[in-house]
């Protein structure tokens, strides 16, 4: 009985939250796929050469409704659960694509759904839904905040009918791309607030009139194409009607978004994972040396296999957390769970994936490289692994907190 081939297994048991166990929205992916393979390899690694922004590959996911998925019908979209927009982007990164360029608009669009006015609502989502309206850019990091964005400086102070921004923000991706953004900035003075997390705001910002009359963006140049910029405010004003919901209220409203965030990164990093297995499996099978496959070599075959338990395993926890928040129930756990196990599957699939091509690894036209340096940030994106594992050790477990 030691092949596992020839154990019998018990019918698993129904799932607690509904969890689908085989793949999930095949026509979806089946779409995606098709559209991803209009862009292929040759398009990334002249978009990451160059830096440059890959417009026509979000063009066509906007055009195809994709990056409108999780808005309601009511508002133009599709109305489909967040486990749809997993699929989505899991797909994309699956196929070698990468939707770091556009997912941004699948999640940020939530705060202004949640917390928006009715006449907000209107004003921008359909818009958003059409492909008229942008929403990519997201700007909660500070450079003297850091992942404690209880110590955000950027301020917005009320002036008769509108709000003065003054502040800086970093890492802000995707604002040269964006008609609008959403900000997170400091409306009470941290030392006038009952709770560390009161007194911060959540603006809808109109960059079209924003830029150059009080915001300036500086691009970042990074070890992978992300568009990612630096913010400069100076004085600039914004319309009272730019806040979300209540002022004050903003640092809730983002940490509702979060977990869509973490679910649908971890969609993305199952698709990461999935790619350097699919590629490392190809090339051990074809990869002759010393006269035979290498992937017949168990030192070569063991560490793709072990790869594709961790991914199927990570798959797991985010399709929980995707269920969980598709039915409305809390889940901070599964989602900060879902990234932290989604990107470290991804990065060991891309290390094992780099080690089974041997030298042909760093060779920029096999796209393995890029796609490791990619791989790499969702350890410290959205959210650092360190800072999960404090949510987890100290909220979810109950040990005493570090801060
Ligand atoms: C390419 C890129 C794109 C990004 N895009 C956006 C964006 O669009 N919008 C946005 O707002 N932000 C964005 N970010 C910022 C990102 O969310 C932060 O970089 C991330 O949250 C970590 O914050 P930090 O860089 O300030 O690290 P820091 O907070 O300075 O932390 C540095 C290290 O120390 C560790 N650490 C800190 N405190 C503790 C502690 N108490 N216990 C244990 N370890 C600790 C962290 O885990 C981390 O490893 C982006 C970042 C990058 C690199």
């Amino acid at each position: 009985m030691s092949d596992p081939n020839v154990l019998s297994h018990d019918p698993a048991p129904e799932p607690a939250v509904g969890i689908a166990l085989d793949q999930t929205f095949p026509e979806i992916r089946d779409g995606v796929r098709a559209l991803c393979a209009g862009f292929p390899g040759a398009y990334w690694r002249e978009k990451d050469r160059e830096r440059a922004y890959p417009g026509e590959f979000v063009a066509a996911l906007t055009e195809a409704g994709y990056l409108a998925a999780l808005i309601p019908e009511a508002f133009g979209g599709s109305g489909l659960p967040i486990a749809a927009a997993v699929a989505i982007l899991e797909e994309i990164h699956r196929s070698g694509c990468n939707g770091a360029a556009c997912h941004a608009q699948m999640y940020t669009m939530g705060t202004v759904l949640r917390h928006g006015s009715e006449a907000q609502k209107r004003r921008y989502l359909p818009a958003i839904a059409e492909g008229n309206l942008r929403l990519q850019a997201f700007a909660v990091t500070e450079p003297g905040a850091g992942s404690d964005t209880s110590r955000l400086q950027t301020t917005a102070v009320r002036d008769g009918t509108d709000y003065v921004v003054n502040g800086q923000k970093v890492w802000t991706s995707r604002a040269e791309h964006s008609d609008l953004m959403v900000l997170l900035a400091r409306t009470t003075p941290r030392e006038d607030n009952a709770a560390r997390r009161d007194g911060l705001s959540v603006f809808l910002v109109d960059m079209r009139e924003a830029v150059g009359n009080g915001l300036t963006i500086r691009p970042i140049r990074t070890m992978i194409n992300h568009a990612t910029t630096e913010l400069f405010f100076d004085d600039l004003r914004i319309p009272a009607s730019s806040l979300i919901g209540n002022e004050g209220a903003g640092f809730g409203y983002i940490l509702d978004g979060m977990n869509a965030e973490r679910i649908l990164i971890a969609g993305e990093s199952i698709g990461d994972a999935r790619y350097f297995i699919d590629k490392a499996t190809a090339y051990a099978c074809e990869r002759q040396v010393f006269g035979r496959p290498i992937g017949q070599n168990q030192g070569i075959q063991f560490p793709i296999a072990r790869a594709y338990a961790q991914t199927e395993a990570a798959d797991l926890m985010v399709r929980k957390a995707a269920a969980m928040f598709d039915a409305g129930r809390p889940c901070g756990a599964e989602a900060n769970m879902a990234k932290l196990l989604g990107s470290e599957a991804a990065w060991a699939a891309g290390d094992t994936c780099m080690q089974t091509h041997g030298g042909f690894g760093f060779a920029e036209e096999y796209d393995i490289e890029r796609k490791y340096r990619e791989t790499r940030l969702y350890q410290i994106a959205p959210i650092s692994t360190n800072l999960i594992l404090a949510y987890l050790g100290q909220r979810v477990l109950g040990m005493p907190r570090s801060y």
